[in-house]
């Protein structure tokens, strides 16, 4: 439309056409990545805060193309959400996760992020039960990473949907607690494992913010009460992995402990580990 009839015509702004031109472009060619072996996992340690050791990692997926370089998945996963490419992506990192997690001579678990999008798609339980019988990955060794999101959908059944989850052994924490829609509630109703507490409360406490030191603390008395642990993202500096150590967070992830790693160099860290 030319003109709202408030008598001042849109005008043309090059800032979000641009920003239109290059979604369309990443959407096409998000749409070939998969076909064309761009996309790959890397595998971040998550470790106890209490004595360092390894509890498992979180597949973080990746994709490189060859003129643009590395895209961030915080740019092109919302991309795939909406032009309907979340579901064969998830299901390729799905996949993927569990059979290399399966190869780890160890219990180390792995952690995949499930999209909202994703996770509401009918067939998704039934993809997670064919997936770990394909790979031979014990379901206590898969923790499936869900946001606040998916309980907003009203009348989506999220609740009974996560414990046909639940029901086949898997693990599941909520991610990015505090950052989104606060679902109290809910959290009562669903038996999540883990709270990941997001970077930005770590970095705000560790920069003396009193709101963030209290959230936290909050966070830990909600899931210690609900029998759940807590998982401090983002940890950076041996200052922040002490406040967060001494604020009673159950375990810790970031590049303090170590980076998100390529395939191989996940192996050679689960296989120390192990030997250790
Ligand atoms: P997230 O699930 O909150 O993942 C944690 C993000 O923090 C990752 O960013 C990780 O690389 C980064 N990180 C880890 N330690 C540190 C640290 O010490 N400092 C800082 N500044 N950052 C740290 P990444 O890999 O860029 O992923 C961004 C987001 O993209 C993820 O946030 C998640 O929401 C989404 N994502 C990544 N992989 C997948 C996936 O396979 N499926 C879906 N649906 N979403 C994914
Ligand atoms: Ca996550
Ligand atoms: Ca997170
Ligand atoms: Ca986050």
């Amino acid at each position: 439309s030319k003109d709202d009839g408030g008598g001042a015509a849109h005008s043309y702004d090059p800032q979000l056409h641009v920003q239109a031109e290059e979604r369309r472009v990443l959407e096409i060619a998000l749409r070939s990545a998969l076909e064309n072996n761009q996309l790959h996992l890397n595998y971040q340690p998550v470790v106890s805060a209490q004595n360092g050791g390894l509890a498992g990692f979180e597949a973080l997926l990746r994709w490189n193309h060859p003129e643009f370089g590395n895209i961030s998945p915080a740019k092109f996963i919302p991309l795939a959400e909406d032009a309907r490419l979340i579901a064969p992506i998830g299901e390729w990192v799905l996949r993927t996760a569990c059979h290399e997690a399966a190869k780890w001579d160890s219990g180390a678990r792995v952690a995949v992020n499930v999209s909202t999008e994703q996770l509401h798609s009918p067939n998704f339980v039934e993809l997670v039960t064919q997936t770990l019988a394909q790979s031979g990955l014990p379901a206590e060794r898969l923790e499936l990473e869900v946001t606040e999101s998916v309980f907003l959908r009203e009348g989506t059944g999220a609740v009974k949907m996560l414990e046909r989850l639940l029901a086949l052994g898997i693990k599941l924490s909520l991610d990015d607690f505090g950052t989104g829609y606060s679902s109290l509630g809910y959290l009562s109703r669903t038996r999540f494992s883990t709270i990941k507490i997001d970077r930005s409360f770590v970095q705000g406490a560790s920069q003396g913010k009193r709101e963030a030191v209290a959230i936290i603390r909050a966070v830990v008395a909600l899931a210690d009460s609900l029998g759940m642990s807590t998982t401090a993202e983002g940890v950076e500096t041996e200052e922040e992995y002490h406040m967060v150590y001494r604020l009673g967070c159950t375990k810790v992830q970031g590049y303090y402990f170590g980076r998100p790693l390529p395939v191989e160099e996940t192996r050679e860290l689960v296989a120390r580990a192990s030997a250790a």
